[in-house]
């Protein structure tokens, strides 16, 4: 789950992470309430999940009120990305002497955690690390011993970086790793990271990326869900435990392996449709999955097609036939299904469905006859 820099620079603070104070606006009233609560002058910016807001104009000084109007009016509803601007966070500027990076993720290839950290942060950073890999640092850190003070210390010197920042930022970095690994994330990225007039070192922007799968122990997390930005089939989805995308088409897509949940939206594709989602209800396909799932694509209007892709493998055809015809006595469909059964058993599943089939339900037995099938459906519901 990827927060925005505001919920960010909350996690931040936990750990004691340089952040400064600020508050949420979604009008522009509360934008102007908010600036004189944080003080003259003030930056605004876009909270969007996504980066680059600098350079789309999504981030803006204002040193007084009009300012404020001005630029909250420009930035609220702007489209950054694809990413609708709902609400801005607002927080006393920062006088910048320096802009660095810093950030922790994992090197998967190497197995540890890694730290990289550059004295030319900033808009640019992707460019300058393309143009010179010396211009940002990596330091691998073994997961099991940790980062030590004195490391952090190395890396920061390495870097480059001005004297006066080197002993805040080794700290700084102490901070962002322990953020990083007992926050349970797969990224924190600080873009940039400043040396401020008075020779601070402070985290100017806060991209943090949890990890999903260690939710269950951050019953806190739950906050950070809450949000009227996401996508509500997403939300749905999500609620009932199932692995799903939002796409814009209007061929629903469900398929059992996330490998053959993408195959599926490639093929579609390939036919001339256009999948309105990922989903993939992994191995079991059970009645409830199978229920749960074709709840959440007959709730998406722009669907006009169901396409169930289904390769039994370790589970057993004549099983998700049993569960589809479970699932479709459970949910009343808004749209034909076309189901492609292939694999263990392919056979007695087919058999088990013989019943049920009608023509807003019908087998096609490949992938590409079923594509080409759903496409020739959802023109005709068109
Ligand atoms: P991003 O472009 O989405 O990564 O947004 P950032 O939060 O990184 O902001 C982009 C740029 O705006 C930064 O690199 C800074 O140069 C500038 N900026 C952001 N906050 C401040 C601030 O408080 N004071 C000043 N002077 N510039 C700021
Ligand atoms: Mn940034």
């Amino acid at each position: 789950m990827d927060l925005f820099e505001y919920q960010g620079k909350q996690y931040f603070k936990r750990y004691g992470i340089p952040v400064s104070d600020g508050g949420i606006a979604a009008t522009v009233e509360e934008a102007v309430d908010q600036a004189a609560i944080v003080g003259y002058p003030v930056v605004l910016k876009a909270q969007v999940r996504v980066g680059g807001r600098g350079k789309a104009g999504g981030v803006k000084l204002a040193s007084n009120q009009d300012e404020v109007v001005r630029n909250a009016s420009s930035i609220l509803g702007m489209d950054i990305k694809g990413h609708k601007v709902h609400r801005l966070w607002i927080e006393h500027a920062t006088d910048i002497k320096k802009e660095y990076y810093a950030s922790v993720t994992l090197n998967r290839s190497e197995k540890c955690n890694m730290i990289m950290l550059s004295a030319k942060g900033g808009i640019d950073i992707e460019q300058v690390a393309h143009d010179d890999q010396n211009a940002v640092i990596k330091l691998n850190v073994n997961p099991l011993e940790g980062l030590s003070l004195d490391q952090a210390r190395q890396t920061a010197e390495e870097a480059m970086l001005d004297a006066q920042a080197i002993e805040q930022t080794a700290l700084f970095l102490c901070s962002l790793y322990r953020c990083y690994t007992e926050g349970d994330c797969d990224l924190v990225e600080v873009n940039p990271l400043v040396l401020t007039t008075d020779d601070k070192v402070h985290a100017l922007d806060a991209k943090v990326t949890l990890d999903d799968s260690a939710a269950f122990r951050h019953e806190e997390w739950a906050e950070f869900d809450q949000d009227e930005d996401s996508d509500p089939r997403e939300i749905a989805a999500r609620q009932k435990g199932l692995n799903y995308v939002g796409l814009a088409g209007n061929v629903g897509i469900i398929a059992n392996g996330a490998g053959l949940a993408m195959s599926t939206l490639d093929v579609v594709s390939q036919a001339g449709g256009e999948p309105a989602n990922f989903l993939d209800i992994g191995g079991g396909a059970n009645a409830d999955t199978m229920a749960a799932a074709l709840e959440v694509i007959n709730s998406d209007p722009n669907v006009k097609v169901i396409f169930v892709n289904i390769f039994g493998g370790i589970t057993r055809c004549d099983e998700v036939a049993k569960g589809i015809v479970e699932a479709l006595s459970r949910v009343r469909l808004n749209s034909p299904i076309v189901l492609r059964l292939d694999g263990t058993n392919a056979q007695i599943g087919r058999d088990i469905l013989e019943d049920h089939l009608s023509e807003n339900f019908i087998t096609v037995p490949t992938m590409l006859g079923a594509a080409d099938k759903v496409v020739e459906l959802t023109k005709e519901a068109m």
